[in-house]
């Protein structure tokens, strides 16, 4: 599937330390990579509706987490899926009376703007689900095969939907370190079905859903016409493009469970008892008017909504990184005239012809996005010489040159 383009990313003196992250299922800070090249694969988007802040701000933490790793040195092998099958994009283009492609279509292109403008650097591999049908339904077969999945009768017609059996999974729980209680409470709301009967427990995994009325469905070469489940299509995805296991898996916290453990524990069964990712990154949710934002509350603030509007996306971006990853924040229209407003005094500051000098602050934001992603930190440094150039001054002929390319390959923020 085609990304977006590339931004340009100006050269920087010297190099950044290895960077650490905040793995979700050890609680401990990590080293996000082991080898030169390290495999990030961030889950995408379902293209049912517009890119709101709480989706920007995921792709923004993971394209922070890139640039760290290029600046350290590294070679980046990034993979993002698009869930261009899903239940909510058929549900929703049935009502709107449109077809689910051209609905995932438009949706696709928006966010590409979106992330063009926000200055992400594109996936390698930019993956739909649709495209990886083949190998999904291989990787269901295999499951089959081996005896860590089941079939079940679909009921209603004719054919089987095909489910994972955790009972064979020690694994299982070993991402989120939630208790069964915790994991039951989440997951209808997160796309389980924990009351369809004859499941042998009531959380086993979608891999295969027997083809219904009025739904799109693929042949299978063992079990009939369906379609994947929505987490074997990661499991296989990030098995075929960045290969088992690999450095970093990202994402919102509302995939923490069911959607990261079970796409891990699909994979143990696959691999026979393989790690699926090193670490499990998450960014926290993002609110609006007191609750997360989501399309089903209806409170979205989304970022083509405000790019219309005149918002400068440097200034989304700031609003964005203003706020560290773990953290949940709630959007109000303040913040965003407060990022606003840093944007033009760090213009103001990084176009004069001579400042401070750029070394200290280049290593406060190398070091702050070393330790865990602490963008908050790194936006502090910049703040600390945009004042001291402001107030002060400085004779340093490159300093404004250097932090103003800084602040644009290690933060994405063009000054
Ligand atoms: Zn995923």
């Amino acid at each position: 599937m085609k990304s977006w383009p590339a931004p340009f990313i100006p050269a920087i003196p010297g190099h950044g330390p290895d960077v650490r992250v905040h793995d979700t299922a050890t609680g401990r800070l990590l080293d996000a990579a082991d080898a030169e090249r390290v495999g990030l694969y961030v889950c995408g988007i379902t293209p049912y509706d517009a890119t709101h802040l709480g989706h920007a701000a995921t792709y923004v933490t993971f394209d922070l987490l890139g640039r760290a790793l290029r600046d350290a040195g590294h070679q980046v092998v990034y993979v993002q899926n698009v869930t261009d099958i899903d239940d909510p994009l058929f549900e929703r283009a049935t009502r709107e009376g449109v077809s689910w492609q051209d609905l995932g279509d438009g949706e696709i292109a928006l966010f590409r703007e979106d992330m063009t403008a926000l200055a992400v650097i594109p996936p390698d591999r930019y993956i739909g689900v649709v495209e990886s049908i083949d190998s999904i339904s291989a990787a269901v077969a295999d499951l089959l095969a081996s005896g860590a999945a089941y079939a079940l009768p679909a009921g209603d017609v004719a054919g089987t939907d095909v489910y994972l059996d955790l009972a064979q999974r020690p694994g299982f729980g070993a991402v989120s370190g939630w208790n069964r209680t915790q994991m039951q409470q989440v997951y209808a709301d997160r796309g389980g079905d924990p009351e369809r009967g004859g499941k042998r427990d009531a959380l086993d995994p979608l891999l295969w859903r027997a083809a219904r009325p009025g739904e799109p469905a693929w042949p299978h070469p063992v079990r009939g016409a369906g379609r994947p489940g929505w987490h074997i299509e990661c499991t296989a995805i990030a098995r075929d493009h960045l290969g088992i296991p690999f450095a970093v898996q990202g994402g919102g916290t509302d995939l923490v469970f069911p959607h990261h453990e079970m796409s891990a524990v699909q994979s143990e069964g696959l691999t026979g008892g393989s790690t699926y990712a090193r670490c499990y990154v998450h960014q926290a949710m993002v609110g609006y008017h007191g609750e997360k934002m989501s399309k089903s509350k209806g409170n979205l603030v989304k970022v083509s909504v405000l790019r219309r509007d005149g918002v400068d996306p440097m200034a989304i971006r700031l609003l964005l990184l203003a706020h560290d990853h773990r953290s949940p924040w709630e959007y109000t229209p303040e913040l965003l005239t407060a990022a606003q407003s840093r944007l033009a005094r760090w213009r103001e500051a990084l176009s004069v012809t001579t400042g401070p000098a750029a070394d200290e602050a280049l290593h406060g934001i190398r070091a702050a996005l070393a330790d865990g992603l602490d963008s908050p930190a790194a936006l502090a440094a910049v703040d600390q010489w945009v004042e001291q150039c402001l107030t002060a001054g400085g004779e340093d002929q490159a300093g404004p040159g250097i932090l103003a390319r800084a602040c644009d390959a290690l933060l994405g923020v063009r000054v």
